[in-house]
Parts: C-alpha cells; sequence; structure tokens
C-alpha cells in the first residue's frame, strides 16, 4: 500500500461487485436513474481515482429547505441528466474490472469527493467527516488494549442497559481489551428498537444516518427502516461484536454503589431466576436510554377503565383491535405511527388530541428502496457510503438555524426570521393537508413556535387518517377516565373498548428507578432533585467512575443522529478509563467546576433555542422548566469536546 492511500479494512458488511459485473446495460441504467446522484459520482470518482465526474457544475446545493433535501440536492433536472449519462458510461467500465472490491481510493481522491460533497471551506474537523465515512475503518476503535497499558490489571466495567449505546460500548470496551458485563433487564437486547413493538413502528430520521459509522449497513429495506429491520441490525451486530456472549437477560439493576474505601462499585441486580445478587466491578457505565418510562398521565379515574389499556410502549399484542371502539391519547412522535396503522382494523377511533404537532414534508417517508436502488447499494463499493455520509452532512446543520432563537425578534408563535419563515412554509403545507376539511383545519395549526417540540414527518398519511369516516379527532380536554371510558371537560362521555396511551415517557427523570450512591453516600436522585445535570452528558462530580450514554443533555432535535453522539460518547468514555489505567490510579471524576461551567453553558444556548424559549411543555423540560434533555450546540461541538478527556477536568483517585 502506497503512502498516501486510506486503509481499506474488513466491513461488517462487505459489498459484492459481483453483483454489478452480473448487471445487463438496462439495470445500470436503471439503477443510475434510482441514485441519488452526488454520492453515485462520489463512489465513481473513489473507484476509477479520477476526479472530472466530481465536477463543480455537479456540486450539490446543501442550503437545506424545511421538508429537508430535495432529490439530487436541488440539482437542475439538465444537471442531473447530464450527470446520469456521466455516471452510466464510468458504470459500464466499471461493470467490467475484476478487481473493484480491492481498489483503495487514495487521500487525494478522498478529499476532493468530501469537497465536492461539502464544500471547499468545510467548517466540521476531518477527523469527524473521516470517522462518518469510515475511511480509515473504524478509526474511533481504541489504539490501545488493557494488557499494553497496565500490564496484569483487572479491570471489569458494567455496562446497564443493551439498546444502541450499550451494544456500542461494550463493542469499545471489548476492542480496548477491558472485561465486561451487560446487564439487561428486558428479556431481549435493542433497548427503544425491542420495548416499542406497537404497530407503525420505524424510524424517523434517515436510516443511512441512523447506523453505526463503523458499520454500515447497504440493505436497509427502507430510507426509514421499520423497527424489525432495526432490531435485526443491532442484533446481527451484537452477536459480530461479540458483546452477547457477556450479556444477562432479564437482569435489571436495582442499585450502584461506590465504596471510597476500595474505590469499587458494588452492583445489587435481580436476575431471571427473581434472586438478588451482589457484583464488584471497576466502572459503571449507564446506558439505559432516555425514552422507556412510560407516561400514563395522572388524569382523574386512570385504572377504572373497564376494558383494556396499554401505553405504546407496552404493547398488548394478546388484545385484537378487530372491530373494537378504540381511544387513542396523545398525538406525539408515536402517536403518529400507531393511527395510521390500527386504523384498518378497528371499528372507531377517538384521537384525543391536546396540542397538534408540527408536520415535517416529507413524501418519501414510507418509501421502500427500490430493486434499482439496492443493486448500487449492495454491488457498488462506496456508494453506500457516500449516501450516508451525504445524508450525514445535510443534517449536520438541519434546521439548527431555524430553531435558534433572534433576542431581537418579537413574535408570540415564532422565535425569529427564519423561524418565522419556517412556520409560515408548515401552516401552507397543513393548510393543503386539510384544503377539504376546514373543520380540522382549525386545530391543526400548532400555536407554537416549529422546533419547540418535535417535528413529526408527513407524508400524506396522518390526514388521510384523520380525515377517515372511523375516525374523530376529540380536542376537548379530558375530565375523567371511568369504567365505560372517557368523559370529555363538557360532559361528553366517549365510549371505549380500548385505551391507548400515546403519552410519552417520565424522560426527565434518568436513571430511574435504580439507586445510584455516590462517593460520600450521595444519592444521586436527591443530589439531581429532579434536574438531571451531567457534564457534557456522560459524567457526575461525586460519582467517580460513573458514565452515562445518552445522557441530560445530548438529546438531539432538529439536526444529526443520536448514533454520531453515543459514538463519540462511547470513546471519550474508553479514554477516561485509558486515563485511569495509564495513571495507574483506580477512578476519576468529574470537578465541580468543569460540571458546572459546562451547564451553564448549555442552559444558557438552550434558552436561545425554541424549545427552551417557548412556554409549551414538551419532554425536552423537566418539572422544574429547565430543558434537561437536549443538546443546543453543533454537533461538531460535542464532536470536538468528547475527541479527549482534558485532565483539568477530572479529579484521580487511589
Ligand atoms: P410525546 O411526543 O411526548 O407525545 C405525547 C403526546 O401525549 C402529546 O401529544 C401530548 O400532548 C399527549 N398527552 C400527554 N399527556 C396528556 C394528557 N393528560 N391528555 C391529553 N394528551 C396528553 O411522546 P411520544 O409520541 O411517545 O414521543 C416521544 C419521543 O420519542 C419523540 O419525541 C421521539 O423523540 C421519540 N419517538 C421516536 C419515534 C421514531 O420515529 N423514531 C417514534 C416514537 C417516538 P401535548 O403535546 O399537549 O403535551
Amino acid at each position: 500500500m502506497q503512502a498516501d492511500e486510506v486503509a481499506a479494512n474488513q466491513e461488517f458488511f462487505p459489498v459484492n461487485p459481483a453483483g454489478l459485473a452480473r448487471a445487463s446495460d438496462s439495470e445500470l441504467w436503471e439503477a443510475v436513474n434510482a441514485a441519488e446522484i452526488h454520492p453515485l459520482l462520489c463512489a465513481i470518482a473513489l473507484l476509477t481515482h479520477d476526479d472530472t465526474v466530481l465536477d463543480p457544475r455537479f456540486r450539490p446545493n446543501v442550503q437545506l429547505p424545511p421538508s429537508g433535501p430535495p432529490p439530487h440536492a436541488g440539482l437542475s433536472p439538465t444537471m442531473v441528466a447530464e450527470a446520469r449519462r456521466l455516471a452510466f458510461q464510468h458504470l459500464k467500465e466499471l461493470r467490467k474490472a475484476s478487481d473493484l472490491g480491492g481498489r483503495v481510493p487514495t487521500t487525494a481522491i478522498v478529499q476532493r469527493a468530501i469537497e465536492f460533497t461539502a464544500g471547499g471551506q468545510c467548517r466540521l474537523p476531518l477527523r469527524m467527516i473521516q470517522r462518518e465515512l469510515d475511511i480509515p475503518h473504524d478509526s474511533a476503535a481504541p489504539a490501545w488494549r488493557l494488557q499494553a497499558v497496565s500490564p496484569g490489571r483487572r479491570f471489569r466495567v458494567a455496562v446497564i442497559g443493551s439498546g444502541m449505546s450499550g451494544i456500542l460500548v461494550a463493542h469499545r470496551l471489548r476492542q480496548a481489551g477491558i472485561e465486561f458485563t451487560i446487564f439487561e433487564k428486558n428479556p431481549e437486547l435493542g433497548g427503544t428498537w425491542y420495548e416499542n413493538s406497537y404497530p407503525g413502528c420505524r424510524l424517523d430520521t434517515p436510516n443511512f444516518a441512523y447506523s453505526y459509522s463503523f458499520a454500515q449497513n447497504p440493505m436497509w429495506p427502507n430510507e426509514f427502516s421499520q423497527r424489525e429491520a432495526i432490531r435485526s441490525y443491532f442484533s446481527a451486530l451484537a452477536e459480530r461484536f461479540g458483546v452477547t456472549a457477556r450479556l444477562q437477560l432479564n437482569t435489571e439493576v436495582l442499585s450502584s454503589r461506590y465504596e471510597p474505601s476500595r474505590h469499587r462499585w458494588q452492583l445489587r441486580v435481580r436476575g431471571s431466576d427473581g434472586n438478588v445478587s451482589d457484583h464488584e466491578f471497576n466502572a459503571v457505565v449507564s446506558a439505559v436510554g432516555q425514552l422507556n418510562k412510560p407516561k400514563i398521565p395522572d388524569i382523574p379515574g386512570v385504572g377504572s377503565f373497564a376494558g383494556d389499556a396499554w401505553h405504546t410502549a407496552q404493547w398488548n399484542h394478546s388484545v385484537s383491535l378487530k372491530g373494537k371502539r378504540v381511544g387513542v391519547i396523545g398525538t406525539g412522535a408515536s402517536a403518529y405511527q400507531v393511527v395510521p396503522a390500527i386504523l384498518p382494523d378497528v371499528a372507531s377511533l377517538l384521537v384525543f388530541q391536546r396540542n397538534p404537532p408540527w408536520m415535517l414534508p416529507t413524501p418519501r417517508y414510507y418509501e421502500p428502496i427500490s430493486e434499482p436502488h439496492q443493486l448500487l447499494l449492495c454491488h457498488l463499493p462506496h456508494y453506500a457510503r457516500w449516501l450516508r455520509f451525504y445524508q450525514f452532512w445535510a443534517t449536520t446543520q438541519g434546521r439548527w438555524d431555524l430553531v435558534r432563537v433572534d433576542p431581537a425578534f418579537s413574535h408570540p408563535l415564532s422565535v425569529s426570521a427564519a423561524n418565522e419563515e419556517l412556520r409560515q412554509a408548515l401552516v401552507r403545507h397543513i393548510e393543503a393537508s386539510y384544503a377539504d376539511r376546514p373543520d380540522l383545519l382549525v386545530s391543526q395549526i400548532p400555536g407554537y413556535p416549529p422546533g419547540a417540540k418535535r417535528m413529526l414527518r408527513d407524508n400524506g398519511v396522518w390526514p388521510a387518517a384523520l380525515k377517515d369516516p372511523r375516525v374523530t379527532l376529540e380536542t376537548r380536554p379530558i375530565d375523567t377516565i371511568s369504567p365505560a371510558g372517557v368523559r370529555v371537560d363538557d360532559g361528553t362521555v366517549h365510549d371505549l373498548d380500548v385505551i391507548i396511551y400515546a403519552t410519552g415517557f417520565r424522560a426527565a427523570e434518568f436513571l430511574a428507578p435504580m439507586e445510584v450512591v455516590g462517593e460520600n453516600g450521595q444519592n444521586l436522585h436527591d443530589w439531581w432533585n429532579g434536574d438531571a445535570r451531567a457534564y457534557l452528558g456522560m459524567c457526575l462530580p461525586g460519582f467517580p467512575n460513573f458514565f452515562c450514554m445518552y445522557g441530560p443533555n445530548t438529546n438531539l432535535v432538529v439536526h444529526g443522529s443520536l448514533i454520531l453522539f453515543a459514538e463519540s460518547s462511547a470513546s471519550y468514555i474508553t479514554e477516561c478509563l485509558r486515563l485511569v489505567l495509564t495513571n495507574r490510579v483506580e477512578a476519576l471524576a468529574v470537578t465541580e467546576e468543569a460540571f458546572q461551567s459546562f451547564n451553564e453553558l448549555i442552559d444558557r444556548e438552550n434558552d436561545l433555542m425554541a424549545w427552551g424559549a417557548s412556554q409549551i411543555s414538551s419532554w425536552y423540560k423537566n418539572d422544574l422548566g429547565r430543558v434537561s434533555q437536549n443538546w443546543p450546540l453543533s454537533l461538531e461541538a460535542f464532536f470536538s469536546m468528547t475527541e479527549t478527556p482534558q485532565r483539568d477536568h477530572y479529579r484521580f483517585l487511589g
């Protein structure tokens, strides 16, 4: 390999160029027509080492309209046609090559393709781009091993939870040669993708970006895949990472206590046999997620309903909805997916709406990835990688600028001129969606700024459901729940057979109900006192060697994907452990000063986002009104802050 070549190591989902070699001219042409043109041109450039296809005339316009990146990033039809013809010529040549899989792109051509996609003045750190591109392969893998940095030392880590974050951090620990056990309360791994089995459950962020950068899956069935495809992805990877052997299912961690004299964490767990046992670890990583405690609203009579009732995250598959009178309470992200999915079954459906959500036009939301497109994704080396990068790049800034507060701007329903422009565009979309139903339209325009709550993807399915003759929208406030059904505030009673609570989660109750006791006998929940905070979402002063994945203030609303945060956090945590090991100490704990100044910054910045400035209730805020969930800064800010632990932000113990 030459010095300027980029290593192309083994992939978890290798692309098989043989399928391309077998494609006929017409199949190739169909594939070119199904492709996203910019990733296709980048893949061709990487394979041919010829950058003429990266013609500046074909450059994407990355100015994101409210609906997200348009096909081919807004390139004119003439330019798209020209680029397709060029790509087709190249693909016919590449099809003949027998060495496609082994062709290693040069650093120079990768750099050209990055500039082509992201612009010459790309503000993102190159290392972040390389990680997202997975060039070189798995650049974030720990470059050290426990036995090399601290020979003979035994160091054990408890990972709590086996969702997307837990599997990832376990993989990183394994790569570093650190012993770990994963405790999972559920009978299967998968976290939120295991728990949420409601009909219609699927991603609402683009699928390619919602995959680990170092294990990119080219074979997604949809651009926004359904739950089963995502679960299969994580299960298959957990197996390949070799972490399932260290997974204890049906095992709930009841408490974690730090023993300061020995610098060890004592975990009390209830195992699959129901017995309680104690286990000792050097460090603990909580990967329990934010959205796993279903919230059943405190409505008078809530337990008195005589029919079946359940929360979307605890779907009762033993009850058929066939021919039933069903009530769904809530119109958030879960309801948006459930209501259209159960509609064909029910006799009638009553939707209880308090605040309507903003609908984000996404016409291709349910579309499968076509067979011609699959040909490129599965058989053209680099295409899937560049499609993922293109989606990632388009959402790095996302709608962040559109939901940022302008203190000089004053409007009751928007937070800046750009936010107002977005609001008006979204209002027009809603008006068009309900043009034939003015009776519904009046209740569908949110009375709060876009971005204050999660915007929901709309491909016309939700408005169609509300217009269905079996559906009634109820906007009067719920008064009580009785054995017969739901009574609203004017005394009207709706008789129901089933009530489905699509009422969200107690997201601000981080880590509950687990008891966590730190260095000075401090109980974490008492210390937080309803206002969870952490340094970089991960570390807590007084809780040495205790780390959170997807902890306080690491949720994303309008830009990026949570996978990027999970990858940064997993690497950061392993680097913290390296500091402990190489410094021959027992533990580290973030300083009070670092914790305080980080949280001051986060609070200041969250106040300048639509979700912080608006008075509307949302799961982004805790009961004290503070935004305890969301990350208000850029993605690159999190990437940079978490690249290397700053030693002076930590106390070393033992
Ligand atoms: P949510 O967004 O918090 O929505 C809860 C809904 O219940 C809201 O419409 C809320 O109304 C309503 N509600 C709560 N209490 C009520 C009461 N007492 N009476 C009437 N209505 C009540 O919860 P979610 O839909 O489960 O979604 C939570 C988060 O999970 C999402 O924001 C998203 O991050 C994630 N999620 C993602 C996906 C995905 O596609 N990947 C799918 C589902 C969920 P108000 O708006 O008036 O409060």
